[in-house]
């Protein structure tokens, strides 16, 4: 008789959870999953998918009055968003129900509940124990918001993907990637919207090529950016709110967004008690193998706090199977991620920004391109993209590449792969353009940036 009930319990049905366990599955491990909300986690049912779906919803605006450029006379135009919304929930229901699927043809039992740890290979679920000989933790990370007086007028992501309603004036506290992808559709969509930073500078850790080409873009679009703001008290003001700001002004509007970080879900989970410990940030602390303080206990994804993002989490939790059941040791490489922020317009980034080359790489050749897409000619938008390279000028390496711009994400996927691979900036030079595109101008750029490279302020 086997020693345990499976051979693997995943505690956490997200992107992570998910994608580990049935590779898991795969390779004929008995595994389960529990999960206490809804089989998809974040990204799919409260992140990335919703959000994108509520980008391209906005995005049409952009089309209609770009349209007009090129012979078309669109008419009147209106969104029903309360029907936008329902149509977006029946989507994420249809991806709920994959992941389900996937999960159960992979022959991965899936178990609906809160789980805890009651030692180190027992799990319980509603009142019932499951022993594991492996364990991995992918419970993922939370909203959250500062403590100030009437911080519960306000939404957080998972709120603003169920509003029914597009706010009149929408107040938005934080410069990070929620904040200027929000900012985006509800301004297209309308809204005034208010940007409500403590810092100086959106996007913190991005290229500050980026951070001030998507400064200006936002500002040309009427966003109000107020940096150096802390918001002390939010209050009901009439039918809205009022946010109240140090300086004691009064900001009304009808909606407020905290978009203030997230924090990893451990609580509740007895981790301390067998002896999983967490990180001075409150994330489980893991080695290179994902493994937790307690070597039959793994955790991957945003529990961990590495790099937040759903890719990060599905290869992180692949290669826990890899390594434990296909005799394939993997080690989690998280050098050269690449990211996108479906902000308005997006952004594309990989390897280094300037400021953390500079710290690393004496000297740098720096190239910066901003120009109108071709788009824009006709119909007028005034928009520019903008493109960067950053190249260690001794062994001519690609270190980073970035742009603010349309497809910045698409185009960025594949330029990671030439960052991953080590390419000189005489080998983007020999690559060939596609033409007329965007994307050719990173094959392209011949002038170096005069002035020397620049460090980080923050
Ligand atoms: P981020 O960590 O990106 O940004 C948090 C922002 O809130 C920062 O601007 C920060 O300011 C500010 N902030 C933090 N605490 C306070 C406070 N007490 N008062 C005022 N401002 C505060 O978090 P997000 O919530 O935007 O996103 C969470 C995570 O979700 C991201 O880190 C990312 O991993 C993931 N995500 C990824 C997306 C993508 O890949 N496209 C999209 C959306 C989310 P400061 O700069 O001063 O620290």
């Amino acid at each position: 008789m086997a020693k345990y009930d499976f051979d693997l319990f995943t505690i956490g049905a997200g992107s992570g959870g998910v994608a580990g366990t049935r590779r898991a599955g795969s390779y004929g491990a008995k595994a389960a999953i529990a999960e206490s909300v809804r089989v998809g986690g974040t990204c799919v049912l409260r992140g990335c998918v919703p959000k994108k779906l509520l980008v391209y919803a906005s995005e049409f605006a952009r089309a209609f009055d770009d349209a007009a450029g090129y012979g078309w006379s669109v008419g009147e135009t209106r969104v029903d968003w309360a029907n936008m919304i329902a149509r977006k929930d029946k989507e994420l229901d249809r991806l709920n129900g994959i992941y389900i699927n996937m999960l159960k043809n992979s022959g991965v039992q899936i178990i609906d509940g809160h789980a805890r740890l009651v030692d180190a290979h027992t799990v319980e679920v509603n009142g019932q124990r499951h022993t594991a000989e492996t364990i991995m933790i992918a419970t993922g990370g939370r909203p959250v918001r500062p403590e100030i007086p009437g911080i519960d007028l306000t939404m957080t992501s998972d709120d603003i993907l169920d509003m029914k309603e597009i706010p009149e004036h929408l107040v938005i506290v934080g410069g990070g990637y929620i904040a200027v992808e929000f900012a985006g559709v509800f301004r297209n969509l309308g809204s005034k919207v208010t940007e409500i930073l403590r810092s100086d500078a959106i996007l913190r850790g991005f290229d500050r090529d980026i951070r001030s080409s998507l400064t200006e873009e936002m500002g040309k679009q009427g966003i109000e950016l107020k940096i150096r703001t802390h918001v002390t008290a939010i209050e009901k003001d009439g039918k809205g709110l009022a946010v109240v700001i140090d300086t004691g002004e009064r900001i009304a509007c009808d909606r407020v967004l905290y978009a203030t970080g997230r924090s990893p879900n451990t609580s509740g989970l007895g981790l301390e008690k067998i002896g999983v410990t967490l990180n001075k940030k409150g994330a489980i602390a893991v080695d290179e193998w994902s493994r937790t303080t307690v070597p039959n206990i793994y955790a991957v994804g945003d529990v961990t706090d590495r790099i937040n993002l759903t890719p990060v989490a599905i290869a992180e939790s692949r290669a826990v199977a890899e390594t434990l059941y296909n005799d394939n040791p993997v080690r989690m490489d998280h050098e050269d991620v690449p990211s996108a922020v479906f902000s308005q317009p997006s952004i594309g980034s990989v390897g280094l920004s300037e400021e953390a080359a500079s710290v690393i790489y004496k000297e740098l050749d720096i190239y910066v391109t901003r120009f109108r897409p071709m788009k824009n000619t006709l119909s007028g938008r005034d928009e520019r993209t903008m493109m960067k390279l950053v190249v260690d000028a001794r062994s001519d390496r690609v270190l980073g590449c970035h742009m603010v711009g349309p497809d910045a994400p698409e185009i960025i996927q594949g330029l990671a792969i030439a960052v991953k691979c080590g390419a000189t900036k005489r080998q983007f030079d020999r690559t060939v353009g596609i033409h007329p595109s965007a994307a050719e101008e990173f094959v392209t750029l011949r002038e170096k940036r005069k002035e020397p490279a620049k460090q980080a302020a923050d």
